[in-house]
């Protein structure tokens, strides 16, 4: 999109890649230090080799004395061996340190996610941009992650070319004797200079075109996620199980055909990318193959004729051309690197746009009183709510308040409010106008984690993990495991635990672990029910928690609610009116608002009022089921 299409100015570019370093190794610092130790190390030591190698040589070709050469040679291979045993020595300390580093960087990520106003989570806005980023990621390799590796490459460059300097000052230095007749203009400094700033300049010429043909892919990156999207969804559409019967019955094989088979899709041969690595792309890698086998020619060139001429010996010659194609390797790789983090700095622009997201809610500091008696009064006052970008009140001047060991069941039509009102409740989002209270202080001014850990809720969206069944339970690695059994026990999963033979152990699916057992979406249920009684907080929200049960399992859970609840206040969502029977109280929701309020004979009884027409309309619909 144009966004990628502009190249970010060179100081915002250092800007975010700074950042970004300071951000990856902040709380890295002896990752750092060893990254930099062993880079540093493998970038000087080639040196050795090539400085003894040409002193071997000018002793075999000069004065030929075997004590040199004995010592020269055991010089060698002592040092070849001292140096491998240091480097990999190093690549090990390095590597135990660096294990974790790729999960670091996603948990800088999580951590923000984890943090952020649930109002951000929700926006469609915020997911685009984690989306947009992942696939950054994944598909360009764009981001943070390549930051480290652009630091790693620049800094072992850096010391590759300090080396390469101090190897090949004396190429410079070193005079052509008189002797040589029109060679000698080898030893004019404007000429030696001039050949310099020829080498420099070529050295410099391939990367840039390189940079210039990378810049496409960056430019792309756009359509470089999309096609990979498309591919990763289509070009697997036939081969994932929950789709091959799809497939057969609407002979959707065209769908699949069409990404692995058509020429003109995004990365095939007659697609987008193949043209442009065709065109300018391409055209612009050759050349950059080609400048840098013309500094290799000039190199050599220039070496050998001052050779041939006299400067130095056959030694030497090898030295310099090993040191300066090292030097200019390097020198590419820090011109490359740097143009490839000014590509990069558009993503890291928006990484940061994520990871700055502020946290605009209120966070109080007090603490929720724990209460042994727990003694909990909750308050709606005039609570009125619009979701963020909507003109309509999705809430509207609800007052509801509700004790301790109340059984409160929220019921209405889809869309009636019924879960805005829980979000609000667990403070997901203030309400746009009134008030809501626990044992009389607004929850705005309580701190947000302790607030939460009061409610235990089962949204209708949750989630159960590929762990095992206790863990999940529990939500944790360590745990009781007789409570957890009880939980499950109570929840209405016993049947189901008795044929598990690893029992708390049992792994849930099977991506992880091929034993694994799969849970229908009724169990999944009980085991997310019994998550919630594990927590043993003193507010229980089911938001649907029998939606996915049979009405035999639901019947079983309810008739025994009131003892796995106990004397915790429950408030549970349903559409499903007969299950809200047994509640002291139920709020009738209509358009976000509590049109009817009271036990279930009372409000049966209003003939003219909502819960009468749901209740009689459930009513017709399960008789006719049993009919
Ligand atoms: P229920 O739980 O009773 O089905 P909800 O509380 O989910 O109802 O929805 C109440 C109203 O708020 C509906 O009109 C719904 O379309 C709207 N709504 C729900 N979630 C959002 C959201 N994230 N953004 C905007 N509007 C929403």
């Amino acid at each position: 999109m144009s966004k990628n299409k502009k190249r970010m100015p060179l100081k915002d570019a250092v800007k975010y890649n700074w950042r970004a370093l300071k951000t990856i190794y902040g709380t890295r610092k002896k990752v750092l230090a060893l990254r930099m130790a062993k880079h540093a190390f493998a970038a000087l030591t080639p040196y050795v080799g090539i400085w003894l190698s040409a002193r071997i040589l000018d002793e075999i070709s000069t004065s030929r004395n075997p004590e040199t050469l004995t010592s020269l040679v055991l010089w060698t291979i002592g040092s070849a061996a001292l140096i491998t045993l240091i480097q990999s020595l190093l690549d090990r300390w390095h590597d135990a340190e660096q294990a974790g580093m790729y999960i670091h960087i996603s948990h800088i990520m999580s951590e923000k996610m984890r943090k952020m106003d649930f109002v951000d989570i929700d926006d469609p806005k915020t997911h685009s941009l984690i989306s947009t980023i992942q696939q950054n990621q994944t598909g360009g390799g764009w981001g943070m992650h390549r930051v480290t590796h652009n630091f790693n490459s620049i800094w072992s460059a850096l010391f590759q070319i300090g080396g390469g300097i101090a190897l090949t000052v004396s190429l410079f230095a070193s005079k052509v004797p008189e002797s040589a007749g029109g060679y000698t203009v080898l030893n004019s400094p404007y000429l030696t200079a001039a050949i310099i700033l020829l080498m420099l300049f070529i050295t410099y010429l391939a990367p840039k075109f390189s940079n210039s043909s990378g810049k496409y892919y960056a430019q792309n990156a756009d359509k470089h996620n999309l096609g990979n999207r498309l591919f990763g969804y289509y070009g697997w559409f036939g081969k994932r199980q929950d789709n091959t019967v799809d497939a057969r019955i609407y002979e959707l094989a065209d769908f699949c055909d069409k990404y692995a088979l058509d020429k003109t899709d995004i990365f095939a041969s007659k697609g987008y990318f193949a043209k442009l690595a065709k065109g300018k792309m391409g055209l612009l890698q050759a050349a950059s193959a080609v400048t840098a086998t013309l500094f290799t020619a000039t190199v050599y060139l220039y070496v050998c004729v001052k050779g041939w001429a006299g400067a130095f010996g056959v030694g030497s010659i090898t030295q310099y051309i090993g040191a300066i194609t090292m030097f200019a390797g390097s020198f590419r790789t820090i011109i490359q690197q740097l143009g490839d983090m000014r590509n990069n700095a558009i993503f890291l622009k928006q990484v940061f746009k994520f990871l700055d997201i502020p946290n605009s809610m209120y966070q109080g500091s007090l603490t929720v009183e724990k209460r042994r008696d727990r003694d909990y009064d909750i308050e709606f006052r005039n609570v009125s709510f619009k979701y963020p970008g909507s003109e309509a009140y999705a809430l509207k001047n609800v007052s509801i308040k509700f004790k301790v060991g109340e059984r409160l069941a929220v019921v209405g039509r889809n869309g009636s409010g019924k879960t805005t009102f829980i979000k609000l409740l667990c403070r997901l989002y203030d309400p746009t106008e009134g008030e809501i209270l626990l044992n009389g202080i607004n929850i705005r001014k309580y701190d947000y984690e302790n607030y939460m850990s009061v409610f235990s809720v089962v949204f209708q969206d949750f989630k159960i993990l590929s762990l095992p069944l206790g863990e999940n339970v529990a939500g944790s690695c360590s745990y009781d495991r007789e409570r957890a059994e009880k939980c499950l026990r109570d929840a209405g999963f016993e049947e189901r635990l008795n044929t598990l033979k690893d029992g708390l152990d049992t792994f849930l699916y099977k991506e992880y672990e091929p034993e694994g057992i799969d849970v229908s979406g009724g169990e999944a249920q009980k085991i997310a029910l019994a998550r919630t009684l594990y927590k043993d907080a003193p507010f229980i929200i089911l938001d649907e928690p029998t939606a996915a049960l049979d009405p035999v399992a639901e019947a079983e859970i309810y008739s025994n609610f009131n003892n796995i609840v106990g004397d915790k206040t429950a408030i549970y969502i349903s559409h499903r009116l007969s299950s809200c029977r047994f509640c002291d109280k139920i709020a009738v929701f209509d358009e976000g608002e509590i049109v009817q309020y009271g036990n279930h004979n009372s409000l049966v009884e209003e003939t003219e009022g909502k819960y009468f027409e749901l209740w009689n309309a459930q009513a017709r619909y399960y008789n006719e089921e049993q009919q």
